[in-house]
């Protein structure tokens, strides 16, 4: 049962009985504890996170912004450091190959780190998108992200990093990595893969 007057629900929960945490005015999740709005049970919640396969994960994040860093790291650095901190071993990178220039330079980054990537791009395999798109007579080579998983684990990564992957290729390719991951770049093509500008 929900704890706030039915006045500052949001008209989503009201006429649909769906979140809309855009819409609510008193926003209590942030100061005061729950709205009783969610539909999870916080109990369940709380004890995930004290799985040490979670705890390890949340420790390392906590670790890129506590005392004080948050906003002096780059995204790359905090790549960097959360992998570090995390003791991944072996470490992949998963590009587009349109932006095989910035995965060049990422593997310099990295290797001056210390951390050698395996780097993988989608085309991996020249497999045609005839062979694989059944709606397509294009003799072409397709991205293939099936592959560049199955590249990657058969490296027997324990991290990848992913860069640029198209939307789509990208879900077929986090589905069957078999390793933790993290977005470096998403691609956007007419917002130069920023695609908040989209909305601003
Ligand atoms: S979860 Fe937070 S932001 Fe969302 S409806 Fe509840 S109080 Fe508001």
């Amino acid at each position: 049962m929900h704890s706030l007057p039915k006045e500052e629900l949001s008209q989503d929960f009201r006429d649909y009985n769906i979140m809309d945490c855009t819409n609510c005015q008193p926003k209590t999740c942030r100061v005061s504890g729950s709205c009783g709005i969610e539909k999870f049970n916080s109990t369940e919640v709380i004890e995930d996170y004290l799985e040490p396969k979670n705890q390890i994960i949340l420790l390392a994040a906590a670790s890129l912004v506590d005392n004080g860093k948050a906003g002096t790291l780059s995204r790359l650095q905090e790549t960097i450091l959360f992998i570090k901190r995390m003791d991944y071993k072996k470490v992949g990178l998963a590009y587009c190959y349109g932006m095989e220039k910035g995965a060049k330079l990422m593997k310099e980054k990295f290797k001056a780190e210390g951390i050698r990537l395996r780097t993988v791009s989608c085309t991996v395999g020249g497999i045609n998108q005839d062979k694989i798109n059944a709606s397509s007579c294009t003799e072409k080579v397709s991205c293939n992200p099936l592959g560049q998983a199955r590249e990657l684990n058969d490296e027997k990564v324990d991290f990848v990093i992913i860069m640029g992957i198209c939307l789509g290729h990208d879900i077929l390719l986090q589905r069957n990595l078999k390793s933790d991951f993290t977005t470096f770049v998403v691609k956007d093509r007419v917002f130069n893969n920023a695609p908040l500008k989209a909305i601003s």
